[in-house]
């Protein structure tokens, strides 16, 4: 076990490996960076380039600014998009207004807008399984030329106009909760005949690594603190699933937010963060348990990590 378990007369505190960020935001954080020292001062994200407030800040400290529409953009600037992917729209518009583009789309989530192409090419119907008004499904639905479907619940199924012999495929949101998924798949095959989609399993290594160690967590600990923002979509699937597995879970953006009453009566608390809440944060939240009184700090043992994904070829440093 990595870490001691230790006890005080105060609480236990368990941080989960793995947590916090995963390869697709660090690297849509890197593009920031390395656009900035490239290009230098400022450069323009489209949308939050990760759900989380701290990202935002520090790299606005360092010169990026942050808009939610091109109009917002003088011609020729330089312009990332975020991990969350865009619309076809957006990327058209970008080049007609002459914008230098760096894409921090996720690769995963570009493999989701792929999966969705290859399927409308052969024919299907297309249902993409995701939560409305998020970025990455409105980036998502806007890349694929055909109708999509969205479902959010198996309930939507139900006003579904498509026949059950018509054929179908479905795509899904990375950041999903990996069980609510399967139920929806489930649900789907038992509704069409002819259906198609990728292995649930095989979405995000980092949701699923994520929800798997918190539900492990809920095991042991008597509460559960989220570190991660109230938009970010991954963090709250992870409250989620320790709150279905009957343990109080709250999603928490920093320190700040921390309540006497979450944390009274307990002694051992879990903390786990969201795949875009830096670890400065969780710290921060450390520190403020720390005012409640005596805290010992241990970290259970988790899958590693060791995804990278590579930068774009004009932002590299060639070795
Ligand atoms: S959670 Fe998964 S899909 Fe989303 S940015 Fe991270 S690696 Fe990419």
């Amino acid at each position: 076990m990595a870490g001691i378990l230790a006890k005080t007369d105060g609480k236990t505190l368990l941080l989960l490996k793995p947590r916090g960020f995963c390869a697709g935001v660090v690297r849509a954080i890197d593009i920031v960076e390395h656009a900035l020292e490239k290009y230098g001062q400022p450069v323009y994200v489209r949308h939050e380039i990760v759900h989380n407030r701290h990202v935002v800040e520090s790299l606005k400290a360092k010169g990026a600014r942050f808009v939610e529409s091109l109009s917002e953009i003088p011609p020729n600037a330089v312009t990332i998009f975020s991990a969350h992917g865009v619309a076809r729209i957006v990327v058209n518009d970008a080049a007609a207004r002459g914008l230098h583009v760096l894409d921090a789309t996720c690769p995963l989530v570009t493999k989701v807008h792929n999966q969705g192409k290859h399927y409308v090419a052969q024919g299907r119907m297309l249902i993409l399984i995701g939560h409305a008004g998020h970025a990455e499904v409105e980036g998502t639905m806007g890349q694929i030329s055909s109708p999509v479907y969205l479902v959010q619940t198996e309930k939507d199924l139900e006003s579904l106009d498509i026949p059950a012999d018509a054929p179908v495929a479905y795509i899904t949101q990375t950041t999903l909760s990996v069980d609510d998924t399967r139920a929806i798949v489930a649900a789907l095959h038992r509704r069409f005949t002819n259906l198609v989609g990728p292995d649930t399993s095989d979405i995000c290594y980092a949701t699923q690594n994520r929800q798997t160690a918190v539900r492990e967590l809920s095991k042991r600990v008597d509460t559960v603190l989220v570190v991660g923002a109230k938009n970010s979509s991954n963090s709250n699937r992870l409250r989620e699933i320790a709150t279905e597995a009957g343990i109080p879970s709250y999603l928490i953006a920093d320190g700040s937010e921390l309540k006497a009453d979450w944390i009274q009566d307990v002694r051992t608390v879990g903390i786990t963060a969201g795949a875009s809440a830096p670890e400065v944060v969780v710290e921060h939240v450390i520190e403020a348990l720390r005012r409640f009184g005596p805290v010992e700090v241990s970290t259970l043992p988790g899958r590693e990590e060791n995804v990278q994904f590579r930068l774009p070829a004009e932002l590299r440093v060639e070795q």
